[in-house]
């Protein structure tokens, strides 16, 4: 990953690295992520492979810079859009300093997990093991859950949490801050994301169709922001397009008279109003554009890889 360390607040107690942040689809990465850095800087939905690109999530502890890398899930790619998805997921955990595992562990020990788990032991990578969602199973599951992964990998350490309640977070990020290098940080200490302000907009509106469209649609649909309008009276006019694949799927998303775009908009903007700390308008636009997942110009805008 090409980043220039701030040349400024090194002194001989910065440490700052990166934590590839690697799992089956729904693991729960993103809303770990999310928790940790204190605001949404990763969309999260009950739908799987709803993060498309590598994300970045920033934390500060004490002196140390912690950079999170969420990642799409790791999961056997049929589509060309699937496939740059997993190669981004991997190529974020070759650039990483520290790689985490998270496992769903009411899932438990799946195809997709054991799949990855193969896959690091192939590159003698060794990662931190996290059990996820320890809220929903019960103590002698999980202890067997964590037999049987550590049997088949070599992890640094098993940790349980539920990035949903933030039960045993802390342990977890006392420990990876400690094992950072020392360095200068490479993002302002007050950063919390790399992700640019219209990007982030476009994914929260993403956010909502996810959470509100039915099945398959939401796969089907992408959104950009268009423009992006300061106003003096300090608030910003966001106009975004929600594409689709074909004709048929441009009523679905604008609803009976509206009313689906109406309640997706209006949710994106209480979303970003409390993100950005200031009034939002949004204004949403319908529009086809037949194989937008096969068009390389997406792939670029989310930092994918095309030919993946
Ligand atoms: P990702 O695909 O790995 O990024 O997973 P997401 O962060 O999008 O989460 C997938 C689903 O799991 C969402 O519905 C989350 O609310 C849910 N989830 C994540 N972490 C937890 C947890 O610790 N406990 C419970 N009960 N649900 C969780
Ligand atoms: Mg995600």
């Amino acid at each position: 990953m090409k980043v220039t360390p701030m040349s400024n607040p090194s002194n001989d107690e910065t440490k700052s690295g990166f934590v590839a942040v690697l799992g089956a689809p729904n693991a729960g990465k993103s809303t770990f992520i999310n928790r940790v850095v204190g605001t949404k800087v990763s969309i999260v939905s009950p739908k799987v492979q709803t993060t498309r690109t590598r994300v970045l999530g920033i934390m500060m502890v004490d002196e140390s810079q912690l950079i999170f890398i969420d990642t799409p899930g790791i999961f056997e790619p049929r589509r060309r859009l699937d496939r740059a998805m997993v190669a981004a997921a991997w190529s974020g955990a070759a650039d990483a300093d520290m790689v985490v595992l998270l496992v769903d562990c009411k899932r438990g020990f799946d195809h997709d997990t054991r799949n990855i788990v193969e896959n690091l032991s192939k590159q003698q990578r060794r990662a931190a093991l996290v059990l996820n969602k320890v809220d929903l199973v019960k103590k002698p599951e999980l202890l067997a859950l964590a037999a049987a992964l550590n049997e088949a990998g070599s992890f640094t350490d098993t940790y349980m949490i539920s990035a949903l309640n933030g039960d045993g977070v802390d342990d977890l990020i006392s420990d990876l801050a400690g094992a950072l290098p020392p360095g200068p940080w490479m993002f302002p200490s007050d950063q919390v994301s790399d992700m640019p302000a219209r990007l982030l907009a476009a994914e929260i509106t993403r956010e909502q169709i996810y959470l509100q469209l039915r099945q398959e649609l939401p796969y089907s649909t992408t959104v950009e922001t268009e423009s992006w309008e300061e106003r003096p009276d300090g608030s910003v006019a966001i106009n975004q397009v929600i594409y689709v694949e074909r004709d048929s799927q441009k009523g679905i998303v604008l609803g009976k008279g509206g009313a689906q775009i109406k309640s997706i908009g209006a949710k994106a903007r209480s979303e970003l109003e409390e993100i950005l700390e200031q009034k939002v308008h949004v204004m949403l636009f319908v529009k086809v554009r037949e194989k937008w997942s096969d068009d390389p110009e997406r792939y670029r805008d989310w930092g994918l890889d095309f030919s993946a």
